[in-house]
């Protein structure tokens, strides 16, 4: 730690890490990046929870009043859906809001809140680091938990084409959802135009005069239509993030965090990510070097040497 840093109370310590971590994320990510330029081209979006280190109690006792002081009270209560055989319910903690890369499973952006934060909240600041980062996004796909009008004008403000399954709204119980109609029966999509705003739909015989129609995007009309197989395939990709939030909280063993206070939490998954994105981007690099230098026919190399020799380091 450099002596500057140490002279800093710890609170003040841990952001001067943090903006130092930030730009080496950035780093890493942009490696990872210049290696598959398909990279966060299409995200998944979710939130899972981080139970804090603290005393999860919510009741001082068997139906006794509600506990006011907790071990770590940046935590909050939020509520977490079932997950195979665990129950649904209330705990204690975090949430880490994440965008993962739906064709490689990496973290893009992440960002932890506490247990209270709603999902729908984090979507817009998640894009945003994600193109701070220097990703372009093309489509965005959360779940069903997202699924209001806001999320998607967020999305397509920031370029990105919303992918999120509809609720039970009013509207949608009256079926204002469905492509148009004419009295020719029901429209065929035919494309969008993200710079219009708006979706093309045909007339099914051609017979209609216009024959095409402009519907403009919103939350029951996308720019990507619910009907499209493209839609489907990418709303399969969202099972990626929760892939990788799976995986994510077994680096974290044991599951429950060990450090308490938000600054602490965030500066814990923020190591942790990169370790992981690292190990990755150092995995790619070192397949990519056997590759160009098979073992049989590099003499170094099945010395058990670098054929870059030891001043190679990995940068660059
Ligand atoms: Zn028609």
């Amino acid at each position: 730690m450099p002596e500057r840093l140490r002279r800093l109370p710890l609170r003040r310590q841990l952001r001067a890490y943090s903006d130092l971590l930030d730009s080496c994320i950035a780093r890493v990510l942009d490696r990872l990046h210049r290696e598959n330029p398909d990279f966060g081209r299409d995200l998944a979006i979710d939130a899972s929870d981080l139970p804090a280190c603290a005393n999860g109690q919510r009741y001082l006792s068997k139906n006794g009043p509600q506990r006011e002081r907790f071990s770590d009270p940046d935590a909050s209560w939020g509520h977490r859906s079932a997950v195979s055989t665990r129950k649904g319910g209330g705990f204690y903690g975090y949430k880490v809001h994440a965008a993962v890369c739906a064709r490689t499973d990496l973290p893009v952006a992440w960002q932890v809140e506490t247990a209270g934060s709603h999902e729908s909240n984090y979507a817009a600041p998640l894009l945003d680091t994600v193109k701070g980062r220097g990703f372009a996004a093309e489509t965005t796909t959360p779940d069903m938990g997202y699924d209001n009008e806001r999320v998607y004008g967020e999305c397509e403000d920031r370029d990105s084409r919303p992918i999120i399954p509809l609720r039970d709204t009013p509207g949608v119980k009256r079926g204002d959802h469905r492509p148009p109609e004419c009295d020719h029966g029901t429209s065929t999509f035919a494309g969008s135009d993200p710079s219009r705003g708006a979706s093309k739909w045909c007339c099914p015989t051609s017979v209609c005069e216009p024959e095409r129609r402009w519907v403009k995007a919103d939350r029951l009309h996308p720019l990507i239509p619910r009907e499209s197989k493209r839609w489907k395939s990418l709303y399969r990709g969202r099972a990626s993030v929760e892939r990788e939030f799976g995986r994510l909280k077994n680096e974290w063993a044991p599951l429950r965090l060990r450090v308490r206070g938000i600054e602490r939490v965030r500066l814990h998954s923020d190591l942790t990510i990169l370790a992981k994105l690292a190990s990755k981007l150092g995995k790619l690099r070192a397949d990519a070097q056997a590759a160009r230098f098979p073992v049989a026919t590099c003499p170094s190399a099945a010395r058990g040497q670098s054929p870059f020799g030891a001043a190679w380091s990995p940068s660059g």
